[in-house]
């Protein structure tokens, strides 16, 4: 069984009545109404507002993949937070960060570079797979389309991926590394760019598809576990 943590700031939908249609109970659970299909997650929801930010030490010791949807709200997580969540990650547990996330403490601190990337509102987006044999590419068609989401554009100030699994391509004629991972210490890591707040994103089969086959690609190995610094006697004498 995978324990999947799905965090959401969840401040769009109570301070913006169209995001709020979409999205009634919150992104986080329109995503878990999905991952609880699968029977072999153990779903859990936690937002911003949650005692301890939602990510308490307990919180994050019992979490395997940990799924973020944040944007207007990443400064109000605190350096603390984000720190902790970052030992954890180099500590095994996987991170799934969607859409905005690229700008989020955590993304940023495991990164190193400013994330910084193009945007615009409206666009059409078609997503290309470019590793079909990707174990997150699993079941997704060559590519898809996404009938609106926000545009992100190219430079995107990210240190190079391990591998850009999906490439985005957008109506106005950007094209956007849209799904790429990493590795940081003993954690997988997948970026994701579609999730606009305001289009119906998360309802999408493949979005979903995608998400879900990403935790069971970022769940920890067996034998993960933070590398200590050590100083042990030699082998040979
Ligand atoms: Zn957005």
């Amino acid at each position: 069984m995978i324990n999947v943590l799905i965090w959401n700031e969840f401040r769009h939908e109570k301070c913006q009545p169209e995001v709020a249609a979409l999205y009634p109970q919150g992104i986080h659970s329109a995503i878990g109404g999905y991952l609880m299909q699968d029977e072999e997650l153990i779903v859990r929801l936690a937002c911003l507002d949650d005692p301890e930010q939602g990510l308490s030490e307990e919180a994050l010791e019992n979490t395997d993949v940990l799924i973020w949807w944040g944007h207007m709200a990443h400064g109000e997580v605190t350096d603390e937070t984000a720190s902790r969540v970052c030992r954890r990650i180099n500590a095994g547990m996987g991170f799934i960060g969607l859409h905005s996330a690229h700008h989020s403490k955590v993304f940023r601190q495991l990164c190193g570079t400013s994330c910084n990337l193009k945007w615009r509102h409206g666009d059409r987006e078609r997503l290309w797979t470019v590793i079909p044999s990707h174990p997150i590419a699993q079941g997704v068609p060559e590519h898809f389309e996404l009938a609106k989401e926000e545009m992100y554009g190219e430079p995107f100030d990210i240190p190079t991926p391990d591998e850009v699994v999906f490439i985005g391509w957008f109506s106005g004629g950007e094209v956007f590394r849209s799904g790429v991972t990493y590795r940081r210490g003993a954690g997988k890591i997948f970026y994701f760019q579609p999730g606009h707040e305001e289009y119906p994103t998360f309802k999408d089969k493949n979005v979903i598809r995608i998400i879900r086959n990403a935790v069971h690609w970022a769940k920890p190995a067996e034998n993960a576990a933070q590398i200590e610094c050590t100083n042990p006697a030699p082998l040979e004498v």
